[in-house]
């Protein structure tokens, strides 16, 4: 692709000094391999054994992998783009004036500097505007309204979502929220770890306070009520695995009937303050939380909860502010909770911004000079050919009943598919920058998406929106929309490599491709039916046959030690690996059915592998990667993905084709006498 050079030219006519030059990763990466291992004994060793020694972190990554590898030329490209934006002039679009200015605002830090903590002011004085006394609580529903609205997660989360029950209405729902540490139990659990991170959350918090002005004293003590504050409301949270369930996280209701659980709440001065419209009904997705958030401000004393809103008011703007606070949330955030030692570039951390903030306006001139747009129609054959790999693994599935493969196979023929881009692009012309503003900024683009977002409460569903930008390095599936989403950004090196044969591309997208889809079939796509709606379409014996097979997956990756002491965690990444170990076997399929088709030689070798072979190193390479062990803890504990290492040889062993392609026998490592089977 001419991605990398155009990016790279941009970015010299800048004269920003030493550029670095990100470059791709190859789709078959004979490099990353250690041919010395033996594949039947530790296959991940065998495709990835010198991928750390090649790939060391660098200072500004919490690890190296495939997806940062990526990422980081994607970032590269966007560069380009944002400082010819950015250098204004008379030729600019009004797109290129708005992510030229947000870039530019981001990237002057002299002036943030300079502006100090006033562009927080206004906020800050909403908070202080409060007064001490009792009944001046009834005055936090607006305060909290305009925090939200400008992206400050305090107290609850509201938004919008598709009604799981039905799929053309969207509704307003309320959930637990307002944490400042990754997820409840980071406030829960003993040990001395997890102890450690709670202290060390306490002084980041109460020096924060400090550089917002807080007397010293006064600030340790805030903090510490802070996270007594935020105990009780992750005492009343539902944990990661339970979020995973949409049994567990609907319970659509009046508002009346809502309400009635906020006594002496004034619900309706919230909504007006974040700018929702009246609603009628919500969804109460985590109800055992607002109890439990009415009790905790009930007992919290007003000087509390004021530092609690200023401390989340300046931990989320830290990026905006001057150094010592943007440092000092790094310090926590970045450094103790993933071992990184320093932040990013700065020109990285801007083009994230951008493409947070107006991703569709950055990604369409993203996809005009980097989406060739000829991947399009290989993505095409490839999804068409899973898809018809999936139907053909139903037919074949011994543990399910016909009356349910019928069903299944009508969900399968109602996925739809997103390739690259919108067809439609949103219109940011409301959304106004200015070169000089950067929080101001940042502020006015919050407001815009929490607008646009709530805006949808009660209309139709636009089933051409993205949940992800075009520059992203990721894919997904929505089990309420039943699609599954590519955008531009993964359809490069080393995911889709035109330069490789099929068995290297249906090894690396391919298997991305089936991993979306049957999603759609793990155990929380498995509770949607073709609709998108939350509907069991599945007898009684089935759910119990398909169970049987998911806890032999949650045994297997429940077994895997992450690191120290921390395993993974079977039940929180079970969806995950599901969705592993079926989008291999569909790739895999997919990958011999297109071979036969095109008359493809099986056995003829290419770098000394034949097509079977190639599939799998290319499938593992997707997964190389090089962590911190600080960044594997803080996955491991939340994040519903195993780590890379495990997802590669986690799936490997339970795949039928897998032993023949390497010659292994049954009984060695990775081919163990009893494997996994779902899809
Ligand atoms: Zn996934």
């Amino acid at each position: 692709m001419p991605a990398v050079a155009q990016g790279a030219g941009a970015n010299k006519t800048t004269g920003a000094g030493a550029i670095e030059t990100y470059k791709p990763i190859p789709g078959f990466d004979t490099s990353s391999m250690d041919p010395a291992a033996d594949p039947c004994n530790d296959f991940y060793k065998f495709a990835c054994g010198k991928f750390a020694a090649n790939h060391p972190i660098p200072p500004d990554q919490s690890g190296a992998n495939q997806f940062y590898a990526l990422y980081n030329v994607n970032t590269q490209s966007l560069r380009g783009i944002l400082e010819k934006a950015a250098a204004g002039g008379a030729g600019r679009s009004a797109e290129e004036q708005k992510i030229g200015d947000y870039y530019k605002s981001c990237m002057d830090t002299d002036l943030i500097e300079k502006k100090g903590l006033e562009p927080i002011a206004p906020l800050m004085k909403e908070i202080d505007g409060l007064g001490s006394g009792m009944r001046s609580k009834l005055g936090l529903p607006p305060v909290i309204g305009q925090l939200q609205r400008a992206g400050v997660n305090v107290f609850f989360g509201f938004g919008e979502q598709q009604d799981y029950k039905d799929a053309s209405k969207q509704i307003a729902y309320a959930s637990q929220g307002g944490l400042g540490l990754p997820e409840k139990d980071y406030y829960l659990r003993t040990g001395a770890k997890d102890e450690e991170i709670r202290k060390q959350y306490v002084a980041h918090v109460a020096k924060m306070l400090t550089l917002s002005g807080t007397p010293e004293e006064q600030a340790q003590k805030d903090a510490e009520s802070i996270l007594q504050f935020e105990t009780a409301l992750a005492k009343g949270s539902l944990g990661v695995v339970d979020l995973r369930d949409p049994d567990k996280t609907y319970h659509l209701e009046p508002i009346a009937t809502f309400e009635a659980k906020l006594p002496g709440v004034n619900f309706a001065e919230f909504e007006s303050a974040v700018h929702s419209p009246k609603v009628t009904e919500i969804n109460d997705s985590t109800p055992g939380y607002f109890p439990a958030l009415v009790m905790a401000v009930r007992d919290a004393d007003m000087e509390t909860l004021k530092a609690y809103m200023k401390y989340h008011l300046l931990t989320s703007t830290a990026s905006r502010l001057p150094k010592r606070i943007d440092e000092e949330n790094f310090d926590f955030y970045g450094r103790k909770l993933n071992g990184q030692p320093e932040q990013r570039a700065r020109w990285k951390r801007c083009s994230a911004a951008v493409d947070g903030a107006m991703g569709e306006a950055l990604g369409k001139v993203y996809v005009q000079q980097y989406f060739a747009g000829d991947s399009k129609a290989k993505m095409l054959e490839m999804v068409s050919d899973i898809e018809h790999a999936m139907d053909l693994d139903i037919d074949h599935l011994d543990w399910m009943s016909e009356t349910t493969k019928v069903r299944a196979k009508e969900k399968l023929h109602a996925v739809a598919n997103k390739i690259g881009y919108p067809e439609k692009w949103r219109d940011y012309s409301s959304l106004e920058v200015k070169p000089d503003d950067a929080l101001g900024n940042t502020l006015r683009a919050n407001a815009f998406e929490n607008d646009r977002q709530l805006n949808k409460i009660g209309q139709p569903v636009d089933r051409g929106e993205w949940l992800m930008t075009p520059p992203e390095v990721n894919a997904y599936y929505d089990p309420s929309m039943n699609n599954i989403n590519f955008p531009a950004g993964i359809l490069q090196p080393a995911f889709y490599d035109k330069s490789q044969d099929d068995a290297v591309n249906y090894g690396h997208i391919g298997a991305v491709i089936g991993h979306e889809l049957t999603h759609g079939f793990d155990d929380e796509g498995k509770k949607f039916d073709g609709k998108g709606n939350l509907a069991d379409w599945w007898t009684p014996e089935d759910t119990k046959k398909f169970e049987q097979r998911t806890d032999c997956v949650a045994e297997e990756y429940g077994g895997f030690t992450a690191v120290d002491d921390v395993k993974v965690n079977g039940k929180l990444t079970l969806g995950e690996n599901t969705a592993d170990n079926g989008g291999l076997l569909l790739a895999y399929m997919a990958n011999l059915d297109r071979a036969k088709k095109e008359g493809e030689d099986l056995r003829a070798k290419k770098d000394g592998y034949t097509a079977p072979q190639r599939f799998y190193i290319a499938y593992a390479q997707n997964y190389c990667e090089n962590e911190r062990p600080e960044s594997i803890r803080t996955q491991v504990l939340q994040d519903p993905h195993s780590p890379g290492h495990f997802r590669a040889n986690g799936a490997i062993v339970n795949q039928p084709g897998f032993a023949e392609a390497f010659g292994c026998k049954k009984g060695a490592p990775m081919v163990p006498v009893n494997s996994c089977r779902v899809w």
